[in-house]
């Protein structure tokens, strides 16, 4: 079993699910007391959250490179960022290690692939909704994709960052983001890609007539694919 080196998510709220989901996983492959080799770098998201808002994609890039570095250092033999936000500066970390990088949009898109869903809805961050290092590729898999509209990303933003990324689950959130997805499925969507790692803590698949693609969940079983590879 190879080790899966985890770069926090960069709540600890999703972090939690990751470190959950992997070694579910791997007991239910393995069986008996196999667990997950794993190392978790979690971060203080306080810290990162100021950089996303001041546009200092530099400063947090640089910070996720060290610490992707220190878990190769560590025995890590890939890395894992558990956050979709984030994947917007992937190239720091590229920089900084030898080892594959489990892009969380690749596995995204490939799981999307095999529902035959060829247009998805995006919700998540307003960075991953409203620019472009996320959308392009999902794109380059030959998915369309259609997010909110800009009213509809404050709201799905402001969410993710006052409420599921402190652990707080509303019933009211909970309608919005469902009133959000018949939305999207109207402007043509055939799935819906809960392209942040906390929304599969507020939205469930039974809640929804598409296919919901959750990004946590996708990208700890294909973590757990490559390390029992
Ligand atoms: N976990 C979130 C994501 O998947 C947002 C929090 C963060 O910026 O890491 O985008």
């Amino acid at each position: 079993m190879k080790t899966i080196g985890l770069i926090g998510g960069m709540s600890w709220e999703s972090s939690l699910e990751y470190y959950r989901i992997i070694n579910e996983e791997v007991k239910r492959r393995l069986g008996g007391l196999h667990s997950a080799k794993c190392l978790l770098y979690s971060v203080d998201f306080a810290e990162i959250e100021r950089w996303q808002a001041e546009g200092d994609w530099k400063s947090a890039g640089e910070r996720l490179g060290e610490i992707a570095s220190s878990l190769q250092k560590a025995g890590a033999d890939f890395i894992v960022l558990c956050t979709n936000t984030m994947h917007k500066v992937v190239e720091y970390i590229e920089e900084k290690v030898n080892i594959p990088i489990l892009h969380i949009a690749d596995a995204t898109a490939d799981e999307v692939k095999k529902f035959k869903v060829n247009t998805v809805g995006l919700l998540g961050t307003k960075y991953t909704m409203e620019q472009d290092y996320y959308r392009s590729k999902i794109e380059s898999h030959g998915i369309k994709v259609v997010v909110p509209n800009k009213e509809e990303w404050n709201k799905v933003n402001s969410i993710i960052f006052d409420e599921l990324c402190k652990g707080h689950i509303n019933q009211s959130s909970k309608d919005y983001y469902k009133k959000v997805i018949e939305h999207l499925v109207g402007n043509g969507a055939d799935g819906i890609i809960l392209g942040c790692t906390e929304i599969g803590l507020l939205v469930k698949q039974e809640e929804s007539a598409v296919p919901l693609f959750d990004t946590a969940a996708i990208h700890a079983i294909e973590a757990v694919n490559m390390a029992l590879e």
